[in-house]
């Protein structure tokens, strides 16, 4: 008996991406998964149903038919409780799970026998990197940052030479250069602008460098556990802030991406610095999600203070829905490799450390 795979519509407010897109479909249908999708999931994203039609997913009319039927669901957002009751016990749910926002729902899951594998607790080692959503997602944000500033900003990126004159190129400051940070780095780079980043880990600076930016050396190194960064001393935050203050006021762009596995992201732009920036500055803070970076940022929104625009985005994969899926589904495609074994028996092998550190309920049992 092949395996069952379902994908739903994401009802999260603002939630555009699909599970699973359709080239996805035809690489598991020819490893013999059947795939069952709702009418309409993959269209926020631009994946009509004919697609998925085309790539061999049977397309039905809504969540429960398709729920009802599978022995695995593949979810961007974590299932919401009405989905969660239409889940059948002993079937698989993968998704970003958000199991500490989300405590109920994971309870309602262990108490159904639904088994949960989260994909944000994928461990960032060497084997899992073509698993790793939470890599995938955070190169579309950091792209989407750049973009989002350059869009925002009255001024060019670029040097610019022209009949009028010569135009000085924006000036982008980006704080933070994990996955994100380093994309955004990138992005600001091939719009021409002049790029300057700090991160706390000493590792960034090659990685900054290799992208023609110029890594900013700072008197504060916190290496963490796993590759992250520690939270700072109050100490290393006074010295953190003395250093950041004159960088941040010469920016005409900061873009801030700092975060801090399991904590609330550092703050660490504070109002002061802000007011010593230019009028038309702009503060592009994608740690809103978790808090901010900005002592002003208000998340979701955009906040003027004394001329200088602060943009806390949301959810930035989704609002590149087409290519965000492309990658997510990629990351769920790599990782149903590791749980089946050729699209048939569900072999979950605990001595897996990819499998065991992002399984958050069992058989009944909740893991986390
Ligand atoms: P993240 O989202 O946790 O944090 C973003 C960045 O903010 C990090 O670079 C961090 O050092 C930085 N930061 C934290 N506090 C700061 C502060 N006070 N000031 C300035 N910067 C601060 O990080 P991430 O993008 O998920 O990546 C973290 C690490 O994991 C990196 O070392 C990355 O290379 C590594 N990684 C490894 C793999 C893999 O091997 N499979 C995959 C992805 C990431």
């Amino acid at each position: 008996m092949s395996l069952t795979i379902s994908i739903i519509r994401e009802i999260t407010p603002n939630e555009k991406r699909v599970a699973l897109v359709p080239e996805s479909v035809k690489k598991l249908t020819d490893k013999g998964f059947k795939i069952y999708i709702e009418r309409g999931a993959g269209e926020s994203a631009s994946y009509p149903d004919s697609y998925y039609k085309e790539s061999g997913a049977e397309v039905l009319e809504g969540p429960g038919e398709v729920l009802s039927r599978s022995q695995i669901v593949l979810k961007v957002q974590p299932p919401a409780p009405e989905e969660i009751n239409a889940i059948s016990p002993d079937s698989f749910v993968i998704g970003f799970l958000q199991h500490y926002k989300y405590p109920e729902r994971v309870k309602m899951m262990a108490e159904r026998k639904i088994n949960a594998f989260a994909m944000e607790l994928i461990p960032r080692i060497t084997r899992a990197q073509s698993i790793d959503a939470l890599s995938s997602q955070a190169a579309v944000a950091g792209y989407k940052a750049a973009i989002i500033a350059a869009n925002l900003s009255s001024r060019f990126f670029p040097m610019l030479t022209t009949a009028a004159g010569t135009i000085r190129p924006s000036r982008v400051l980006v704080i933070g250069a994990g996955v994100a940070g380093l994309q955004a780095i990138a992005t600001c780079r091939r719009l021409g602008a002049v790029v300057e980043a700090y991160d706390v880990r000493k590792a960034a600076k090659e990685e900054i460098q290799s992208l023609g930016a110029r890594f900013l050396e700072s008197p504060v190194v916190a290496e963490g556990a796993g590759g992250y960064a520690r939270e700072l001393t109050q100490e290393e935050k006074n010295a953190q802030h003395t250093f950041m203050a004159d960088n941040i006021a010469k920016s005409d762009i900061v873009i801030t991406t700092a975060q801090v596995p399991g904590r609330k992201a550092p703050v660490i732009v504070t109002a002061d610095m802000v007011e010593k920036m230019r009028p038309s500055s702009i503060i592009v803070d994608i740690a809103a999600e978790n808090g901010g970076n900005c002592e002003l940022t208000k998340p979701g929104e955009s906040v003027e203070h004394r001329g200088v625009l602060i943009y806390g985005p949301l959810n930035l994969p989704s609002t590149l829905p087409t290519h965000a899926s492309e990658m997510y589904s990629k990351n769920l495609v790599n990782f149903l490799n590791l749980l089946t074994k050729d699209g048939k028996a569900l072999d979950v092998d605990f001595n897996d450390e990819i499998l065991q550190k992002s399984c958050i309920t069992y058989k009944g049992e909740t893991k986390i």
